[in-house]
């Protein structure tokens, strides 16, 4: 099949086979079409809003050691930080202010947080009529299920790569087949599970990613956020070429025809690898936007990778900014909690 009938093909089917998908992601001068292809199916599927959720670092300790990232433990050249409980809600509270109706707590794996914090934390920002989206880490199904009768709604979990490999590599004590667990583990809680991957990984081929894309299909992921992998200096892969932006677009493009129906993120990283990377990806797929609402000193000290898009500006500002651009493309902002609505 030629690369214009793969691309048809995908847009109606919403199927693709592994080499199929790979011959995609190696690009050509058939991208723009693939990307308008995503972006039809991303209007006909889940329309014109963008979906705004306001993202909380609360925390950068870690116990884990991904090679990857800035927040590794063994990282010494990190200040690290922990919010208490009553900043992470005061923060709540102005992106309320601001329109949020999402907020999402990510951290590190930080054990200070255990359930008895955890479910405090997400009762009061239930009580805030939130949604609530928890990205902490891998815990025990006991805890995601206190998380889950807490009222969290949604969990963010990336794979981050399906290459077992790889993944063994990449991060040392952990393990793929765990991982994985943890994904259905909170399926079948009935969380809304976002996954994804990171692009441009060393030693990541395109048949894996195709991979990548396969299993997000098998999971039936309700968000997949994909993004490049951005090297930082204070980790053990300091010196790696990271992910490139037109690899990490046609992967947000093959995401939003295979699972059409699914919340995309445009995100952050790839707009630190591109000025205009966020409303390039809300132009080949993306429906969602989770702008940094963490405020002062903590946004700098969360550095996964060095460079991070709007690290020196408020929350306030981060917000009208991604608005406008949203605006200036002929969408909206979504106002409802933006749950996704199968199709
Ligand atoms: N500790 C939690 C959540 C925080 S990390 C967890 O690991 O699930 C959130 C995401 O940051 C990770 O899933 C990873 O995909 C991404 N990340 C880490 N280091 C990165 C880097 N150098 N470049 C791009 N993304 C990175
Ligand atoms: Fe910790 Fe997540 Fe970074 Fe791994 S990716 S070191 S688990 S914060």
């Amino acid at each position: 099949m030629n690369v214009r009938d793969l691309i048809a093909k995908a847009e109606k089917r919403h199927v693709l086979e592994r080499d199929e998908i790979t011959v995609l992601l190696q690009g050509g001068d058939w991208d723009e079409e693939l990307f308008a292809a995503a972006d039809r199916v991303r209007r006909r599927y889940v329309g014109d809003a963008v979906h705004l959720r306001g993202l909380i670092e609360f925390s950068n300790i870690c116990r884990r050691n991904c090679l990857y990232c800035g927040l590794r433990r063994d990282n010494r050249h990190l200040l690290r930080y922990r919010m208490d409980e009553d900043t992470i809600i005061s923060l709540a509270i102005r992106a309320k202010e601001m329109g949020y109706r999402t907020v999402v707590l990510q951290s590190g794996e930080d054990e200070y947080f255990n359930v008895d914090r955890m479910t405090r934390i997400i009762r009061r920002l239930k009580a805030l009529d939130f949604a609530v989206t928890l990205s902490i880490g891998e815990k025990s199904y006991a805890e995601y299920a206190a998380y889950r009768e807490a009222g969290a709604d949604r969990y963010l979990l990336r794979i981050e790569t399906t290459d077992a490999a790889l993944y063994a590599r990449l991060d040392p004590g952990m393990d793929l087949a765990e991982r994985i667990n943890c994904l259905h583990n909170l399926k079948r809680l009935g969380y809304e599970v976002g996954t994804g991957s990171l692009i441009g990984l060393p030693g990541q081929s395109l048949a894996s990613l195709a991979d990548d894309i396969l299993f997000f299909q098998a999971l039936d992921a309700d968000m997949i956020g994909t993004g490049p992998f951005i090297p930082n200096p204070d980790t053990p892969l300091g010196d790696a070429a990271g992910g490139s932006f037109e690899l990490s677009r046609r992967m947000v493009a093959l995401v939003r025809l295979l699972l059409p129906d699914a919340n995309i993120p445009a995100t952050t990283a790839m707009e630190t690898i591109h000025p205009e990377g966020r409303i390039l990806a809300l132009k080949s797929g993306a429906n969602v936007v989770m702008p940094n609402i963490t405020e002062g000193e903590y946004r700098r000290l969360y550095a996964l990778y060095p460079g991070k898009a709007c690290a020196d500006e408020t929350p306030a500002h981060c917000r009208s900014g991604i608005e406008g651009k949203i605006a200036a493309i002929g969408r909206f902002v979504g106002k409802d909690y933006g749950f996704r609505h199968r199709i």
